[in-house]
């Protein structure tokens, strides 16, 4: 069974401090950079996206950004197998397709009221703390 404990919400708040995190300004534009697109990007990608209002940022420094917020549990970091990783700020249970086609990543969602132990023979007394569902494949268009 998943556990029972409620899915933490934080808001995205210019506070200075987040989950015990300092919020540097490099570390709230990383932040607010992977909330204001929730395309699951590459580290370069936001390198990318931040470069506009910090332009003096490295990429070395967003790979420090982006691990630090994935330490505090901000943000989620995805991997494909062999694929840069991907990071996703959606901190509710989910897991991730990954459109082969365009690369695209999506989030997908628990039907409502299906638990993981209806879809899956745990081993008896197993308390599931994370999960990671990665799937891949097409995404046809009509
Ligand atoms: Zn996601």
């Amino acid at each position: 069974m998943l556990p029972a404990t409620p899915t933490k919400r934080r808001k995205a708040a210019p506070a200075d401090e987040q989950g015990g995190l300092r919020m540097t300004r490099q570390r709230q534009e990383v932040y607010e950079t992977l909330l204001a697109h929730r395309d699951h990007p590459t580290a370069t990608d936001v390198f990318l996206r931040v470069k506009d209002r910090l332009p003096n940022i490295s990429l070395a420094t967003v790979y420090n950004c982006l691990e630090v917020l994935v330490e505090h549990q901000l943000v989620r970091q995805v991997n494909f197998e062999r694929e840069p990783s991907r990071f996703c700020p959606n901190l509710e249970q989910h897991g991730h397709f990954h459109d082969r086609g365009t690369g695209t990543i999506l989030d997908v969602k628990f039907k409502k009221g299906v638990k993981l132990s209806d879809v899956l023979d745990l081993p008896p007394g197993a308390v599931v703390q994370d999960i990671e569902i990665n799937l891949r494949g097409l995404l046809r268009t009509t």
